[in-house]
């Protein structure tokens, strides 16, 4: 009776919550600079008329947190839905075939715009979902609470990052559910329990510059890099074995619930490329050069060259060897100076490393024994009319704020949108998806909080 309720709910007013997901998709909160206090006004409004308990903390210029809560207390079972509100810059908006902040929808079916998938529709989901509950005044004995975060897409640590640390501290969550899109097209939808960390190493080699007549007087710094990368391999020798979360034939036979059969997926494993190398992201660390800058003249001899390095870690892989790999190999293999934080040395030719950014992985290890999750997966299956498929995020998100250092292991992330058109252009999202997300956060936190 009750979930049929929330369902009625949501089918009625479709068209008031589509204008909400474009008032969203209109409020612009491109990061850098953020200006996620836009959107962040827009939630608020559109809760004020049920009465919803919604703080908003600022912070820099025109950015915000915020949280907004089912009910007041915390005495029995509490829900996180956190997302992010800020999205990537759109790029070229000449590439666009719609204006990027126009949201708008085409034949009743698709909407278009930066951050529909990304996750402006996973975001407004789980603010419909508070807004139905809320309006069904249902007797739950636990609480909703919803984190709409800044900073997202420029590592988190001023937004889920500082929630957890203040306002969420004192909140025990029994589970979390992260509405970034998940959909794999032409893949069903992912439920993931782990994601790969991310580091940003820049490497800054300093040599001595000089008239490019005569080289041999100076140091050329872009020599000195080049050095550098060619020899690059060699720190994966140097760096302690990490082993997958989940090794690659638990990860197939995952992947493999969504094909009719097992041959069907065997074949489509042969025949797609894509997937394998899907897969194997998943089970080892990466590394790729992705930026190089050097040199300000024809004829000056480069007494400085810049080179980033963006490193995918395995949840559970740290930073630190990583950069103690790289040390090893420029000071022991290449006999070069290397200067960190702790260091200031008197030649004029020497190596810098700096961290950029470091955001390690992370796992719900017992992700297997909670019936919490098979519910949800369970109603993902219902609502979707097709059957989910548990795995990792090649990428990482959010969610190691919450899994690591024991804050709420139990993280999921499930939400609609399609991960391939994040950050792309003609970012899109189906209506349908939108919907059906509104459905499954409504109803699984009923569920949820229900129980006693
Ligand atoms: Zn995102």
């Amino acid at each position: 009776m009750s979930v049929e309720s929330i369902i009625a709910k949501i089918e009625q007013n479709k068209e008031i919550y589509i204008e909400f997901l474009r008032k969203l998709i209109q409020s612009d909160s491109v990061n850098p600079p953020g200006n996620e206090k836009n959107v962040a006004l827009a939630i608020k409004d559109f809760l004020k008329d049920v009465h919803i308990k919604t703080d908003i903390f600022p912070f820099g210029d025109n950015r915000a947190n915020l949280i907004a809560y089912l009910n007041e207390n915390f005495k029995g079972k509490n829900l996180l839905y956190n997302g992010h509100m800020d999205v990537v810059p759109p790029g070229s908006e000449t590439d666009w075939k719609y204006p990027p902040f126009s949201a708008l929808v085409k034949r009743n079916k698709f909407m278009y715009g930066r951050g529909t998938s990304d996750m402006k529709s996973g975001l407004a989901a789980m603010v419909i979902a508070l807004k139905v509950l809320k309006e069904l005044n249902f007797d739950l004995t636990g609480n909703l609470i919803l984190n709409a975060v800044a900073d997202e897409e420029t590592g988190g640590k001023f937004g889920t990052g500082w929630c957890i640390d203040n306002p969420l501290k004192p909140i025990k969550f029994n589970f979390a559910v992260i509405g970034e899109s998940t959909g794999l097209s032409p893949l069903p939808k992912a439920i993931l329990v782990g994601e790969k960390g991310h580091l940003i190493i820049k490497i800054r080699t300093n040599g001595i510059s000089g008239h490019s007549s005569m080289p041999a007087m100076s140091k050329n710094a872009i020599y000195m890099m080049s050095e550098i990368i060619e020899n690059l391999d060699k720190v994966d020798e140097y760096i302690p074995k990490s082993k997958p979360p989940i090794k690659l034939d638990k990860l197939k036979k995952l992947l493999a619930v969504t094909f009719p059969s097992k041959d069907v997926f065997d074949n489509i494993l042969n025949e797609q490329s894509e997937l394998e190398s899907l897969l194997q992201s998943l089970i080892s660390y990466s590394k790729a050069l992705t930026m190089i800058k050097g040199g300000i003249k024809e004829n000056v001899i480069p007494d400085s060259c810049e080179a980033v390095l963006d490193v995918r870690l395995l949840p559970g892989q740290q930073v630190e060897p990583i950069i103690e790999a790289l040390k090893k190999l420029i000071r022991d293999d290449l006999g070069y100076l290397v200067k960190d934080d702790s260091t200031s040395p008197s030649q004029k030719v020497f190596v810098e490393i700096e961290i950029v950014t470091a955001s390690e992985g992370s796992y719900w290890e017992n992700w297997e024994e909670s019936e919490e999750l098979n519910e949800f997966y369970e109603l993902v299956e219902k609502l979707y009319e097709k059957k989910p498929f548990y795995f990792l995020l090649p990428a990482s998100a959010d969610a190691h704020y919450m899994r690591n250092d024991g804050y709420c292991p139990q993280t999921i992330l499930f939400g609609p949108g399609k991960g391939r058109t994040a950050h792309a252009i003609d970012e899109n999202i189906e209506i349908l998806d939108f919907i059906r997300a509104i459905k499954v956060y409504a109803i699984f936190a009923y569920k949820f909080l229900s129980k006693k």
